[in-house]
């Protein structure tokens, strides 16, 4: 492998804490010259908040550095014949649709596009049966996902993420969503062209053995599982074998250096 995507939540920070080593092995990353990409599900933040994050965290990172589902889903949706668009999505991922033609936060019916983002504590049954009825009312309204992950470690334990409340909406509705963001293989395929490596000389860093690990795999990438983050022992017996497994980010260098 020549390349790296990095996985963010779980592999170089728990939510607001620094995982040990995470800063040092990133500048170790950039002294190597080692062309990377921080790839996350996180639609709660934007990548300018993302960026921020990272900086704060000591880990040198541009806007472009970052690529998320919002920015994918925004770029797809700018290639289509326009249509309005409902986004549940938190305010901070709102700006990468900015140009958009957007429905207004309370309509029931009129959408082209119904995206699906994590909207965490602003989840309720109102808010979810709204998206239900913007695309039961429209057989030809397509439902977006900002990623397919379906758990996260958050500080006060493991909490729910996208797919669960995506499910909800393709089980409601008999249709299956368009997924944008892990573990969709477009979505490894974007950073690949995007570093200009070719995807089997990439190798995905993840805490999650599905979105990260399984999801790389299936695209064409190598898929190491980091024992941080989300990580469970029991997730090594889901049938999933990633082709490194890390004790945390801070093994990195010195696998690669006897993988080279
Ligand atoms: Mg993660």
């Amino acid at each position: 492998v020549r390349a790296i995507l990095f996985d963010m939540d779980g592999v170089l920070y728990n939510s607001e804490t620094p995982i040990e080593g995470a800063a040092e092995v990133m500048r170790w990353v950039r002294e190597q010259r080692i062309p990377h990409l921080f790839v996350t599900n996180t639609s709660s933040r934007g990548r300018r908040q993302l960026k921020e994050k990272l900086n704060r965290f000591g880990i040198a990172a541009e806007e472009n550095d970052i690529l998320t589902p919002a920015l994918a889903t925004a770029g797809w949706l700018r290639e289509q014949t326009s249509g309005p668009v409902a986004l549940f999505v938190k305010p901070a991922a709102r700006s990468e649709f900015d140009g958009l033609t957007i429905l207004p936060d309370q309509a029931e019916a009129g959408a082209r596009y119904v995206v699906i983002g994590d909207l965490q504590e602003a989840w309720d049954f109102r808010t979810l049966n709204r998206a239900f009825r913007l695309l039961h009312s429209d057989r030809e309204a397509v439902l977006l996902a900002l990623g397919m992950t379906r758990y996260w470690q958050a500080s006060d334990g493991l909490r729910l993420d996208v797919a669960p409340f995506v499910a909800a909406l393709e089980h409601a509705t008999g249709r299956q969503a368009m997924v944008f963001g892990k573990p969709g293989a477009p979505f490894f395929h974007a950073a690949a062209s995007r570093m200009g490596v070719p995807a089997s000389q990439i190798l995905m860093i993840g805490d999650d053995i599905e979105t990260d690990v399984a999801g790389a795999q299936r695209a064409g990438l190598k898929g190491a599982l980091v024992r941080t983050g989300k990580f469970r022992p029991a997730d090594l017996e889901c049938g999933v074998t990633p082709d490194v497994v890390l004790e945390s980010i801070r093994s990195l260098p010195e696998w690669w250096s006897q993988a080279q």
